[in-house]
């Protein structure tokens, strides 16, 4: 039988969110923290009541746009304030890329973590490293995956960290 969200709170271990990081980045850590323990993100969704809306976020599919009452399920399981939340998605009316996955091997290799801001239509380029954005592996052109997967930081294919990528990013 299906555990109550109450007596799954009792060991869930609680994740810090990072900085402009992206709600499918934030998903994976959680999913994956010592604990925690759900290998898919359906059994989150389970937990949560969300189902399998949140294997939907972490591919960055957005429509329909995620609500208050939704947002504030998933808050209730990972004990993160819904306006934090929130912060993890796009703000309104802006476009987003759920493919290709982006990154900046530069931010990366600084803060190992996906921003959401790289997933926006309007983003081209990194401003803080003046740097165009890679939509796939420079090397052995693999996509990269979705950010929750993002464990080891590097392509799953010809195994390069996203931070050595650097190397291959055109000034922007
Ligand atoms: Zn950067
Ligand atoms: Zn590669």
């Amino acid at each position: 039988m299906a555990k109550t969200l109450k007596e799954t709170k009792l060991w869930l271990t609680r994740v810090e969110p990072l900085e402009g990081e992206s709600i499918s980045h934030f998903l994976g850590r959680f999913r994956r923290a010592k604990g925690n323990k759900f290998s898919t993100p359906c059994g989150l969704g389970q937990v949560s009541g969300l189902g399998a809306v949140l294997a939907r976020w972490e591919k960055f599919y957005f429509n329909p746009f995620p609500t208050f009452e939704e947002l504030e399920a998933l808050a209730n399981v990972v004990e993160v304030d819904v306006n934090r939340l929130r912060e993890m998605l796009p703000l309104a009316g802006v476009g987003m890329k759920h493919k290709p996955i982006r990154l900046c091997g530069a931010c990366y290799a600084e803060e190992p973590y996906h921003l959401i801001a790289w997933q926006f239509k309007t983003t081209a380029g990194c401003d803080r490293h003046q740097l165009r954005l890679l939509s796939k592996c420079p090397i052995c052109e693999k996509p990269f995956p979705i950010p929750a997967l993002w464990i080891e930081g590097r392509c799953l294919r010809c195994l390069t960290f996203f931070a050595e990528m650097v190397d291959r990013q055109k000034a922007y």
